[in-house]
């Protein structure tokens, strides 16, 4: 198995089978006021001590004591597991299943997503510095200089990192992105208890990993 099925998705499976059309497709039910009642199929017997009550979405046999919710149910009747129980309710309700995946490696991939995006985000604000910026003036005018056209700085969105020792840590607060994000991310350094950028009047050049994602 991938991984648990949420909770919530059980909750999801659990309002769409009614314990007392789930149960009525296998044998004939009987009303007995507010409750349902039928030959308990878990025990003989000649008159019926098998109860549902739809209030509360449970099945009690007073004669043996089975008993139960809906799940409870199916993995009883059909002699499965709840797992199992909550795949044929699911397939029953045209509900897909969605499985939680492991928490630890869940933790860890977005922690990964975290800081591929920030890195993403600061090599694009590096990218409209250069490009358009009043203080990417020197930089455009470095790479005029040595023939590297507007076009190949898109191309390859080459970056400039303003001199400011304060600037990507400003930036990183104006995004909310925490300070320790950053840090891990590689892109600021702190000294005693100050934070600063760790790249300043810099051209930039984004690494891009196999998936087009910016990684340094
Ligand atoms: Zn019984
Ligand atoms: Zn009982």
């Amino acid at each position: 198995m991938a991984g648990r099925v949420s909770q919530s998705t059980i909750e999801q499976i659990r309002a769409a089978s009614d314990i007392v059309d789930v149960i009525g497709n296998y044998f004939p039910l009987k009303r007995a006021g507010g409750n349902h009642v039928a030959l308990c199929p878990f025990h003989k017997e000649k008159t019926p001590s098998f109860n549902i009550n739809p209030q509360r979405q449970i099945y009690h046999c007073f004669g043996c004591h089975a008993g139960g919710d809906v799940f409870k149910f199916i993995q009883e009747y059909e002699h499965v597991d709840f797992m199992e129980s909550v795949n044929r309710l699911a397939e029953r309700a045209g509900i897909v299943l969605e499985f939680e995946q492991n928490p630890e490696a869940e933790k860890s991939r977005r922690l990964k997503d975290t800081l591929y995006k920030i890195h993403e985000q600061l090599a694009q604000r590096w990218h409209t510095v250069l490009l358009n910026d009043a203080i990417g003036k020197p930089a455009r005018d470095y790479l005029k200089g040595r023939g590297i056209t507007e076009a190949a700085v898109k191309e390859f969105r080459v970056g400039f990192a303003p001199p400011s020792w304060e600037d990507t840590v400003n930036w990183a607060q104006a995004q909310k992105h925490d300070r320790q994000l950053m840090e891990q991310a590689g892109l600021v350094a702190s000294k005693e208890g100050h934070y600063y950028g760790r790249f300043r009047s810099r051209l930039m050049f984004p690494i891009n990993d196999e998936q087009g994602r910016v990684i340094g």
